[in-house]
């Protein structure tokens, strides 16, 4: 079994979007600047949006963080977007999610600019995207690619399992890796909670994407012997002996599961790492002509 180290990956990536953009400086072109959007204090939302600003910070961008109380209107909170899309210095916005309830997700994701849409959310990227045009994909999909291709992994003509169908995570790396690409170029399977016997579906596939939001789910008897796994799921649990009171799991069950496996990432330090490579590669690409 090879681990899939997503922190590995993450660093030699960022590492070369730091040399580039320490070349802009040095050409006297643009800094790239990333506008994050907090509403409410949801703890691993925080969590987040700290590491992403963190990183911009560690390679070389600009930054804006704001944070807005959990109160906040959503024609307040579609001021703020109207304004950050108007600001030049601003490259890529992203509004983390989940927003309160009172707040329409739809509404938000359709007001945030295409140009500056780093997540890869709104409806004109995801139509881009399945149309195989050049766009923001979004960040988990586009990191998990990134880190297959990484490591050379062959996917061509592979049977593809990938559970959960949120627009997000499963339903664009369903597409992903259906198309005529490398990686891409699976036979893809969508599984959702209506699937049927979904153990059985499992036990066909190749590679498992796990998207579920459902800790150690998937079990080592659903998984084939030689199989590529890849757990996106981040889900806390309690854990008396960590100061915080709780630990960091994934979707899949990995110490039973890793030792069937070809390949196989870890949570924390798998997809959640290649998420914010691929959220920065994005906003590097947005202030590319700029
Ligand atoms: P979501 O809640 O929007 O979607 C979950 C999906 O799982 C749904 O499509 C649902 O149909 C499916 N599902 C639920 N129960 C199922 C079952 N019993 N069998 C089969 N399918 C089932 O979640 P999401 O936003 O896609 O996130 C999924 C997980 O990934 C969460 O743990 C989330 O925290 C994590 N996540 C991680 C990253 C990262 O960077 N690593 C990014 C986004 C989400």
């Amino acid at each position: 079994m090879q681990l899939l180290d997503g922190k590995k990956v993450s660093e030699a990536i960022l590492a070369g979007i730091a040399e580039t953009v320490s070349q802009r400086k040095q050409e006297g072109k643009k800094t790239p600047h990333l506008a994050a959007i907090l509403v409410g204090g949801d703890p691993a939302s925080q969590t987040y949006v700290a590491s992403k600003v963190k990183t911009c910070e560690q390679i070389g961008f600009g930054s804006t963080l704001l944070r807005l109380g959990e109160e906040t209107s959503e024609p307040e909170l579609l001021a703020h977007i109207a304004a950050f899309n108007a600001d030049p210095e601003i490259d890529g916005i992203l509004v983390q999610l989940p927003l309160p309830r009172h707040i329409a997700e739809e509404k938000v994701i359709n007001a945030i600019s295409p140009e500056k849409d780093v997540d890869g959310f709104h409806p004109i990227s995801l139509g881009r995207m399945v149309l195989g045009l050049p766009t923001f994909i979004s960040a988990t999909p586009n990191g998990i690619m990134m880190m297959l291709e990484h490591y050379n992994i062959d996917t061509t003509g592979k049977h593809c399992v990938v559970i959960g169908r949120s627009n997000i995570v499963g339903t664009p790396m369903s597409v992903l890796l259906s198309r005529n690409s490398n990686p891409g170029n699976c036979t893809v399977t969508l599984c959702h909670s209506k699937t049927r016997d979904l153990k059985a579906l499992c036990l066909q596939a190749d590679i498992i994407v796990a998207a579920i939001g459902r800790p150690n789910y998937v079990t080592a008897d659903m998984v084939k012997e030689g199989a590529i796994v890849i757990d996106v799921g981040i889900n806390r649990i309690e854990d008396s002996s960590k100061k915080s009171g709780f630990r960091l799991v994934g979707d899949v069950d990995f110490d039973q599961v890793a030792e069937k496996c070809s390949y196989i990432t870890p949570v924390p330090g798998g997809v959640g790492k290649m998420t914010i490579c691929a959220l920065m590669n994005n906003t590097l690409l947005a202030v590319k002509d700029k």
